[in-house]
């Protein structure tokens, strides 16, 4: 049996990827009408919008993760494999991977996205990236491993190195970095390391655009702009890496930033599979879907979230890679297949939920439509809107418990530097 699958009278629903999409079109799949079979890499479902928190000591790894099979474990007819899927074959409908093949009836690709290096291989090996929890582990490990090696060193130079935080990408991921790191430097370094002059660290935030947040309105990138400046976060615009070599930054401009630890947050795409080239769209790696999020080469596979490059006339660039995005594909699309004829369809509507971004304590931008917050009630909104969404009771227990304890104490408790045994 492939995959130590039963084979079913049931048509065999393949969804490759466990993350907001794959996870929400399994949660609305009616089982009684198909066998499902959910593949990830991982056993489990990462929550990236709280990455950062991860890596800034502020969230366990396990507050924003959820086993997948912990989740789905009283659905019968549905099957979890962790494991990678290597290629599809859409016309035999195969999918292939390490420990065998298997065929299905419908396949949904949820892949969702990677790091974007633009083709630059100095970019992927000089800098860290945030697009895993395993990612957001090692990058809180790398911090914290520098601010002990800055104790230990009277060499200038390299403790300017060891401590100075560059951030590649002005967007949300770059923002809510910057921001949880200089609130790292005013009130926890100089406590944790009363030997190491904190003034002396900086943090960069380097955006190629003339504005940071420039997905969001205006008014957000000026606020963004002024919170983190009042904060001491220096904000290089219309700045272009060119190079990183031996922990220096070269930007556009000829300035040269030293650092050891250089952030990568400029960007992602789509991460496709051997064997649906042809469906991608122009830019490369996302796979082209129509209005009904299928791929039209080939009869029943379907793309949904991130790896979806779907036009629409609001978005004529393709919908943004966001959340809300693959959560109502999903669940328009389970929707769909669920229903007894499924030629009776609509197109999918992509219900914009607005944008937001926490600049730090009680600092936040929010906008809905035409309507923009800034301050305390953006930011207690965001709390909120994460809290909602986050899987699991306990996990937003856990996260509220936290947030609450940083807020009343100004600490975040996890800053142990655990490494895993080697040999
Ligand atoms: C740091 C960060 C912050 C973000 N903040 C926000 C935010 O504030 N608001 C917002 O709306 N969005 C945010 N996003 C974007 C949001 O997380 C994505 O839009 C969303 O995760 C897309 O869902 P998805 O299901 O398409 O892909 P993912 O959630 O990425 O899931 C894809 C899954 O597929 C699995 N997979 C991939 N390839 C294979 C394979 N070959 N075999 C098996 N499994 C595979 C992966 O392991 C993964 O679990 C953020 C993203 C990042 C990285």
């Amino acid at each position: 049996m492939p995959f130590n699958i039963p084979e079913s009278n049931k048509p065999r629903i393949v969804i490759i990827g466990g993350g907001f999409a794959g996870f929400k079109f399994t949660n609305q799949i009616d089982l009684n009408k198909y066998q499902v079979v959910l593949i990830d890499k991982n056993n489990y479902f990462q929550f990236q919008p709280l990455f950062y928190q991860v890596a800034m000591s502020g969230l366990e790894p396990s507050s924003i993760c959820f086993p997948l099979r912990k989740y789905f474990r009283n659905k019968k007819d549905l099957y979890i494999r962790s494991m990678e899927i290597l290629e599809v074959d859409p016309i035999k409908k195969i999918i292939f991977s390490n420990s065998g093949n298997l065929n299905y009836d419908k396949l949904i690709i949820a892949t969702g996205s990677q790091t974007n290096y633009y083709g630059n291989e100095s970019f992927q090996k000089n800098t860290i990236p945030l697009k895993s929890v395993s990612e957001a582990l090692y990058l809180r490990n790398s911090i914290l491993e520098d601010l002990e090696q800055a104790v230990l060193n009277n060499d200038d130079t390299l403790k300017e190195q060891l401590l100075n935080i560059v951030i590649i990408g002005g967007g949300p991921t770059g923002v809510e970095l910057a921001g949880a790191l200089s609130e790292m430097k005013k009130h926890i370094i100089p406590k944790d390391y009363p030997d190491l002059n904190s003034d002396k660290m900086q943090i960069h935030l380097v955006q190629a655009s003339s504005r940071l947040l420039d997905s969001m309105m205006e008014k957000a990138s000026i606020k963004a702009y002024q919170d983190l400046n009042r904060m001491g976060v220096i904000i290089h615009l219309n700045a272009k890496v060119t190079d990183i070599q031996n922990n220096q930054i070269i930007l556009s401009s000829g300035s040269v930033l030293e650092s050891k630890k250089i952030i990568w947050a400029a960007g992602v795409t789509g991460l496709s599979i051997k064997g649906l080239e042809s469906a991608h769209d122009a830019a490369g790696n996302k796979i082209t879907v129509t209005d009904f999020c299928e791929v039209s080469q080939w009869k029943d596979v379907y793309a949904i979230g991130d790896i979806a490059s779907m036009k629409t006339k609001e978005f004529p660039q393709g919908l943004p890679g966001l959340a809300p995005v693959a959560l109502q594909q999903a669940t328009y699309l389970a929707h769909l297949m669920n229903q007894s004829n499924e030629q009776i369809k609509k197109p999918f509507n992509y219900v914009d939920k607005g944008a937001m971004a926490t600049i730090g304590r009680s600092k936040a931008v929010l906008q809905y439509k035409s309507v923009f917050l800034s301050g305390f009630i953006a930011w207690i909104a965001w709390l909120f809107v994460h809290i909602y969404y986050l899987i699991g009771v306990r996990n937003k227990v856990i996260v509220f418990i936290n947030w609450l304890w940083n807020y009343i104490k100004y600490d975040q408790a996890l800053r142990l530097n655990i490494k895993p045994k080697v040999s």
